[in-house]
């Protein structure tokens, strides 16, 4: 199963804070094996690094950094190309998703829309993801806290590993 690297405590937060999801970790881990994947780091952003957001302008969603302003949907978009290419070899059945993460977030991610602050922002590499594997089984890493949520995010799981692997 893929996941957002942070969740199980790799140190590639942009404000160098370790940030582990022991839910996800141990208790989903006992059950899968995890492939990290964290689309800043790994599409050449440094640990720390400046913090950014998403902003909707002129119709499409930008990630912009806070202080510089500088763009950086690009060079995300570049590397989310290669990098669901390669996943696609992998086979996984299911993602877990940081939330509120300009990349990673299912839905939390802070989005800018003209002067209003929205909740509501669908991280780039995640959108990009969902779209690519419409049917995989995906959730933000809080919300399997909820064992009941937890435990049919991994009924999905199974059923998508049996069918592919039987
Ligand atoms: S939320 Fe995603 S991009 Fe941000 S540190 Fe975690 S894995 Fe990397």
């Amino acid at each position: 199963m893929g996941v957002s690297s942070c969740l199980l405590g790799e140190n590639v937060r942009y404000n160098g804070e370790i940030k582990l999801n022991s839910i996800v970790k141990f208790e989903l881990g006992k059950a899968v094996s995890f492939i990290p994947v964290c689309p800043e780091t790994e599409s050449g952003m440094p640990v720390p690094r400046e913090p950014m957001d998403l902003f909707q302008t002129d119709g499409s969603i930008r990630m912009i950094t806070l202080e510089s302003r500088r763009d950086m949907t690009w060079i995300m978009e570049e590397w989310i190309e290669k990098k669901l290419s390669e996943l696609s070899e992998l086979k996984l059945c299911g993602f877990v998703f940081k939330a509120r993460s300009p990349s990673c977030a299912m839905n939390s991610a802070l989005l800018h829309v003209e002067s209003r602050l929205e909740r509501s922002g669908e991280g780039l590499f995640a959108k990009a993801f969902i779209e690519r594997f419409p049917s995989l089984p995906v959730e933000e890493g809080e919300k399997l806290h909820d064992p009941v949520l937890r435990a049919s995010f991994l009924e999905k799981v199974y059923n998508i590993h049996k069918a592919r692997y039987r």
